[in-house]
């Protein structure tokens, strides 16, 4: 099969467009996957780049859409011909944390793309518990695009935040993958949403899917003007770590949450501890989400009510540059490559 593969971990230049890969091998209870679409995630970054766990070679892509081609003699509920997405974590379906809801705190938790082989493929193969139909209102491309951030951002606001009707939430990048997606969240359950952007065209698309005020952050004081929209805000959903923490403790109201969902900007932030106290601030890390709230999360995508946003639609032989690209932040919304026809 043809596929991108990851040999050695570096920059973009190590993404090797192969011909002739080898074909993912079928167990009992796997499905393999036509793969349609995947979507990039940062998180391909870091993988590409060097994280624990990851083994070489691997093939990137956690967020997959495709067709079913092939199915273990023990499965079930799909067949030849089903089109399908693939949950972009999975977990043992036995352990506590999975039988609690918390799968994403499983041992076991497999992500496509980062523990195993993903998407950046024309076939790849998982099993039956990580498949689930692709929502038919959406195209290949479009469904490929949801899986990851929409279900990290219902995590994040509807689980952990709890976001209730009328409070401010603030979305740091609005044309990340969490940033497109957790504005909307944040909006359809009935919250204020303030949106940061580094680049002015982004400005009129953010306030397209839904944000009430947009910040240039590049040219404006985001804690000053957050003062003077809101006061402060209930909810801070930050993805970019070192350089936004100290600014995230000062704009957070009494007994806000500081939701953590990354470090894009670096690792360690500087927390000044006196406001986590006097503030009784809380800080919650999130990681994915649940299998269940996948489920939920794609019934309002389904009903229109959350929708996709698409930046642009790319070839397998392109994922160097969607690298590039996404690394620039030249994007506004899901990055996709398309496989196949
Ligand atoms: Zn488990």
């Amino acid at each position: 099969m043809r596929a991108v593969v990851v040999f050695e971990h570096g920059g973009p230049e190590v993404l090797s467009l192969v011909e002739d890969y080898r074909d993912p091998e079928v167990g009992p209870r796997d499905v393999l996957v036509e793969v349609r679409a995947t979507a990039l995630n940062h998180l391909d970054i870091w993988v590409r780049e060097g994280l624990p766990g990851v083994v070489l070679p691997r093939i990137l892509g956690s967020d997959i859409s495709g067709v079913v081609k092939e199915v273990g003699v023990g499965v079930e509920r799909f067949k030849p011909g089903d089109e399908v997405i693939v949950a972009p974590g999975y977990g043992c379906g036995v352990c506590e944390f999975c039988l609690s809801g918390r799968e994403s705190l499983c041992s076991e938790y497999t992500m496509p793309g980062y523990h195993v082989d993903g998407g950046y493929a024309e076939l790849t193969v998982h099993p039956e518990r990580a498949i689930l139909p692709k929502p038919s209102s959406l195209t290949f491309e479009e469904a490929a695009s949801v899986p990851l951030v929409f279900l990290t951002s219902w995590h994040m606001l509807r689980t952990l935040a709890d976001v209730r009707e009328g409070q401010w939430v603030l979305v740091w990048g609005a044309g990340s993958g969490v940033g497109i997606s957790s504005i909307q969240i944040a909006k359809m359950l009935g919250a204020n949403v303030i949106a940061t952007v580094g680049d002015d065209w982004k400005i009129e698309k953010a306030y397209e899917i839904g944000a009430d005020h947009v910040i240039q952050r590049r040219r404006e004081d985001v804690v000053s003007k957050i003062r003077e929209i809101a006061g402060g805000v209930d909810v801070v959903i930050d993805s970019v770590g070192r350089d936004t923490w100290p600014k995230d403790l000062k704009v957070l109201r009494k007994g806000g949450k500081l939701i953590s969902v990354g470090a894009t900007s670096g690792p360690e932030a500087e927390v000044d501890v006196r406001y986590v106290f006097a503030k009784q601030i809380s800080i919650i890390g999130a990681y994915m989400g649940s299998r269940a709230e996948l489920m939920e999360v794609l019934k309002f995508i389904e009903r229109g009510k959350l929708k996709p946003v698409i930046d642009s639609v790319l070839e397998l032989e392109d994922a160097k540059f969607a690298h590039e690209k996404m690394e620039r932040s030249e994007m506004f919304g899901k990055i996709i490559l398309a496989t196949g026809d």
